[in-house]
């Protein structure tokens, strides 16, 4: 099962006689949307620079203004407009002059690229409706968010991963009511494999390994690519972070078996990778 091959059941754009049809309102409706999607990703980017600066201090996420981290300043509506303003500015504080972090045009530029990935897929796979759409950018939104912070603080809030588990079983409903329950199966799944794992790990090593925040982003992962995805998930983490552990250990010169792996941040890239492309299959089972 392909979870791109879901939204391409209504079939390509007719045309007539090879010249093409007025686009039906329905479409035009999809570009209104998605050029309203990318206008506004770099804003969500901005949250979610937000998200991974604060998340993991504990601190309010819609609480208090932005300040710069050097001279306390607080930022105005002028220096939060994405992109641009860091453009503008040279990447250094109006007040203080101090160089503010790669971080935040980083988070608001991949954010976009998140959205533009989405889009480019499901527009290619047919006619995915715009819900859909939005839909697979917010994941990819929320994943970017998890793997950041996985990268800087080994952890991955739940106030990221609990929510993603009903947003997949609610996509899964809406796409096709009768999948529901494979998808229900696969957060069950994803869960209770990985929460078995880590108290394997615990047992034979005696200390942490895979912490349940890993186990709660693979029940999401099950909920939005279903039981069958799982592998696929699994998969795709495993050789990303094989490949990522093996380049930075050769350039630092060492690995040892202590070096902590963000092991989340791979669980993410592998769920985004196999929503959008749907499982991997073995070559035989292709025809
Ligand atoms: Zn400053």
């Amino acid at each position: 099962m392909s979870c791109v091959s879901w939204v391409t059941a209504a079939g390509p754009l007719p045309t007539a006689a090879g010249r093409p049809i007025m686009p039906a309102p329905h479409h035009r409706g999809r570009a209104v949307s998605d050029v309203f999607l990318l206008l506004i990703s770099p804003f969500v980017g901005s949250f979610l620079g937000v998200l991974v600066l604060r998340l993991p201090r504990g601190e309010g996420v819609v609480a208090g203004r932005s300040r710069c981290p050097h001279c306390q300043a607080t930022l105005g509506v002028a220096d939060l407009v994405p992109l641009l303003s860091y453009l503008l500015r040279g990447g250094k504080c109006r007040h203080c002059g101090a160089r503010l972090s790669w971080l935040y045009p980083g988070i608001e530029l991949a954010a976009l690229g998140v959205a533009g990935w989405a889009l480019w897929v499901l527009s290619g796979s047919g006619q995915a409706e715009a819900w859909l759409v939005w839909a697979g950018a917010g994941l990819g939104w929320a994943l970017l968010a998890l793997a950041l912070i996985d990268l800087r603080h080994f952890l991955l809030p739940d106030a990221i991963t609990l929510p993603l588990i009903p947003a997949g079983l609610a996509v899964a409903w809406l796409v096709d009511p009768a999948k529901l329950l494979p998808h229900v199966l696969g957060a069950a799944a994803g869960f209770l494999a990985f929460a078995a794992l880590a108290w394997g790990y615990r047992r034979l090593r005696g200390r942490e390994g895979l912490g349940l925040g890993d186990a709660k982003l693979f029940a999401a992962a099950g909920a939005w690519v279903s039981w069958s995805g799982l592998g696929s998930v699994l998969l795709w983490a495993v050789l990303l972070a094989l490949a990522v552990t093996l380049v930075v250990g050769l350039r630092r010169g060492g690995l040892s078996g202590r070096t902590p792996l963000p092991f989340g941040a791979y669980l993410a890239a592998g769920l985004w990778l196999t929503w959008l492309y749907g499982p991997l299959q073995p070559a035989w089972a292709l025809t």
